[in-house]
C-alpha cells in the first residue's frame, strides 16, 4: 500500500513512476505553471505531467532548474500532439519538447491521441527514441482496448503507460483489466473530474474519514493501482492532493465509489474526436 507521496510503480521495463503527480493543462505558462510545478515539488511531488499541446513545456523546464530538487529524483512526462503524429514529424516534436524542457532525457513520452491512420507510425517513432535512451518509458493516451490491441500486433515494444480519463463516474473497469493483463500503467487524468466534486458519497466519505471529496477520489486511485496526476493552480489545494497517504479506505468504501460508475465523460470520447 503507498504510503508516501514518492511512492511508485515499477513500470514493465523496470522504470520507477510516482503514483501520484501534478497535472498542468490549462496552467498558463511563465509565472502560474512555475508557481504550481514549484509549490508542488516543495510539497513532496516527484512527478510532472505536461504536453507540448499544453503551451507550457518551458515553464515547466523553468520550475524543475528553480525546484533545487535534482533532476534524477524527478519524473517528467509530456507527449507528442495530434498534428505532429507520423514518423519523421514525432522525431521533430520530441526534439522540440526536449528543448523547451531544457531536458536530455524524458522520463515518458505518450501519443496523445490515436489519431487514425497515424498513431502506429507514431508508435514506431517513439520506440526508436525509447532504444536511442532519449526516453526512459514510452506510452500512450486516450487508447482503449481496440487502440491497444491494434498497437500490440507488429510492435516490438508493449506500452508501459495508458493515461486515460478516469474517476468514479467513468472507473474504466474493463480497460483497466485489459491493461493490468498485458502489464501496462493506468494513468487517471481528470481525476477530480475537473472539480466537479459535489457527489453524496463523496461528501459523505470525506465527512467520515475526516478528508476533503478530491482526497478520497486520489486514494481511491491509488489503492486502485492507478497513478494520478490532479491539476491545481492553488497552493493549498496542491498540498491537500498530495495529502493522501496517512488514510486508507475500507474495501465498503472502495466499492461505494465504483458503484458511482456511469460510463460519464466529462473530455472528448477516443472514439469520436475531430482534432
Ligand atoms: P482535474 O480532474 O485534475 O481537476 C482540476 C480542477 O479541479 C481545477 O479546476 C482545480 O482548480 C480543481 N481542484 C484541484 N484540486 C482541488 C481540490 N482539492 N478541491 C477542489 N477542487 C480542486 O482536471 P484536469 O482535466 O486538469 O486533469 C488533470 C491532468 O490530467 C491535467 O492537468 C493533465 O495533466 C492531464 N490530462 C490529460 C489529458 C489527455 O488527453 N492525456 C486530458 C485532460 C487532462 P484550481 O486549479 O483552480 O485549483
Amino acid at each position: 500500500m503507498t504510503q508516501h507521496i514518492a511512492d511508485t510503480t515499477v513500470l514493465h521495463n523496470g522504470v520507477k513512476m510516482p503514483w501520484l503527480g501534478l497535472g498542468v493543462w490549462q496552467t498558463k505558462d511563465g509565472d502560474e505553471v512555475i508557481r504550481s510545478v514549484k509549490a508542488a515539488i516543495q510539497a513532496g511531488y516527484r512527478s510532472i505531467d505536461t504536453a507540448a499541446a499544453y503551451n507550457n513545456e518551458s515553464g515547466v523546464g523553468a520550475a524543475i532548474k528553480e525546484s533545487g530538487v535534482s533532476r534524477d529524483e524527478l519524473f517528467i512526462t509530456t507527449k507528442v500532439w495530434n498534428a505532429d503524429q507520423g514518423y519523421d514529424s514525432t522525431l521533430r516534436a520530441f526534439e522540440e519538447s526536449r528543448r523547451k524542457l531544457g531536458l536530455d532525457v524524458i522520463d515518458l513520452y505518450l501519443i496523445h491521441w490515436p489519431v487514425k491512420g497515424k498513431y502506429k507510425d507514431t508508435w514506431r517513432a517513439l520506440e526508436k527514441l525509447y532504444r536511442d535512451g532519449a526516453v526512459r518509458a514510452i506510452g500512450v493516451s486516450n487508447f482503449q482496448v481496440h487502440h491497444l490491441e491494434d498497437v500490440l500486433s507488429g510492435s516490438e515494444i508493449v506500452p508501459m503507460v495508458n493515461q486515460v480519463e478516469c474517476h468514479p463516474r467513468l472507473t474504466q473497469q474493463e480497460l483497466r483489466s485489459f491493461c493490468k493483463s498485458h502489464q501496462i500503467q493506468l494513468e487517471a487524468w481528470s481525476p477530480l473530474m475537473q472539480g466537479n466534486l459535489d457527489i453524496p458519497v463523496l461528501t459523505e466519505l470525506a465527512a467520515k474519514y475526516g478528508k476533503s471529496p478530491a482526497q478520497i477520489i486520489l486514494r481511491w486511485d491509488l489503492q486502485n493501482g492507478i497513478v494520478t496526476i490532479p491539476k491545481s493552480v492553488t497552493e493549498s489545494r496542491i498540498r491537500e492532493n498530495g495529502n493522501v497517504f496517512d488514510f486508507t479506505l475500507s474495501d465498503e468504501d472502495i466499492a461505494k465509489l465504483d458503484a458511482l460508475n456511469e460510463n460519464h465523460r466529462f473530455g472528448p470520447d477516443p472514439d469520436n474526436f475531430n482534432f
